[in-house]
């Protein structure tokens, strides 16, 4: 879909794009997080951000800016203890 919008110079190849990145972003921290419990051990100390235009998660450093979009105000989301 992505080579049709790029192709067609359509406007949603953007989201494509940042749908494309963040999932490989969800795929890096899905194996920190499978490292960890493999590990017998859990994601206490990593802090997670969440960037509510593209869907970028970023895990360990805070950021104040979303490295997909350039979105400002990446939002912390807690991890849930429950
Ligand atoms: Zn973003």
């Amino acid at each position: 879909m992505l080579e049709q919008a790029e192709k067609e110079g359509h406007q949603s190849r953007v989201m494509f794009r940042y749908a494309i990145s963040a999932e490989a972003a969800h795929a890096e921290a899905n194996k920190t997080a499978l490292a960890k419990a493999r590990d017998n051990s859990d994601l206490t100390d990593e802090t997670i951000q969440l960037c509510h235009v593209c869907g970028h998660l970023q895990l360990g450093r805070q950021l104040d800016e979303c490295p997909l979009c350039a979105h400002k105000g990446i939002s912390v989301v807690p991890l849930n203890r429950g």
